[in-house]
């Protein structure tokens, strides 16, 4: 049986484009062409995965996530954002997106994209992350709390950002360019140096043994991993 996608997005090109995309790639794709009938075929019915584009008539996309995720759906979500509009993106994932692309961008890209999410799903390693324990360390993002053998601890909402994308993302290879983008949305005043200080602020805080990382690792050359 095919796959399901319901692909939320009110230009009719993009619509016809994505749909013989994902068809071709054998996937069974599904349309809503605004905000509110999106969230209602999401939240009511069955599908291995959304794409919900950001500007949506009736209701954003970003609205969209919110409502489905309160709702208890665990849907994977990508999201399509503009590059315009950078902060997006941080707030999807703050919303539950699972994944971001932005506009314009390459058919591979896209399909690279939804593979990955699968993959996930598959793997388990996708549901929204509101809550997580490592170690001695609570998390939870959606208070913004954290706790370290039972004490508070407290981060900045920017080590908060770093730390949940690395949980996210836990497992795999994270690269600094990838942090400076997704987590620091191209902030021009930031920089490999300011992800760096920022993860040794994470483990001063978060690791047993900062000199000797067992959760935030630095993998030489390339970026971080958490694990
Ligand atoms: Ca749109």
């Amino acid at each position: 049986m095919s796959l399901r996608i319901l692909l939320v997005e009110d230009e009719p090109g993009v619509v016809l484009t994505l749909s013989d995309l994902l068809s071709a790639e054998g996937y069974a794709v599904e349309s809503a062409l605004d905000g509110p009938t999106g969230l209602a075929r999401a939240a009511g019915e069955r599908f291995d995965l959304v794409i919900l584009d950001v500007m949506l008539p009736g209701k954003s996309g970003l609205e969209v996530c919110r409502e489905l995720r309160q709702q208890g759906k665990d849907v994977p979500v990508l999201m399509l954002t503009a590059k315009t509009r950078l902060g997006d993106r941080v707030t999807g994932l703050k919303l539950g997106a699972d994944d971001y692309l932005t506009k314009p961008f390459e058919p591979p890209e896209l399909l690279a994209r939804i593979e990955a999410l699968l993959r996930r799903v598959k793997q388990g390693s996708l549901a929204p992350i509101l809550r997580y324990q490592f170690g001695d360390v609570e998390v939870d993002f959606e208070r913004g709390e954290v706790f370290k053998s039972g004490a508070a601890v407290s981060l900045t909402g920017k080590e908060l950002d770093l730390l949940r994308y690395l949980i996210q993302h836990r497992g795999r290879v994270v690269s600094r360019e990838e942090l400076l983008e997704s987590v620091w949305d191209y902030n021009p005043g930031a920089s490999s140096r300011t992800i760096d200080v920022h993860i040794a602020w994470l483990r001063q805080k978060l690791e047993q043994t900062p000199q000797d990382p067992k959760h935030i690792h630095t993998v030489r050359g390339v970026g971080y991993r958490f694990s």
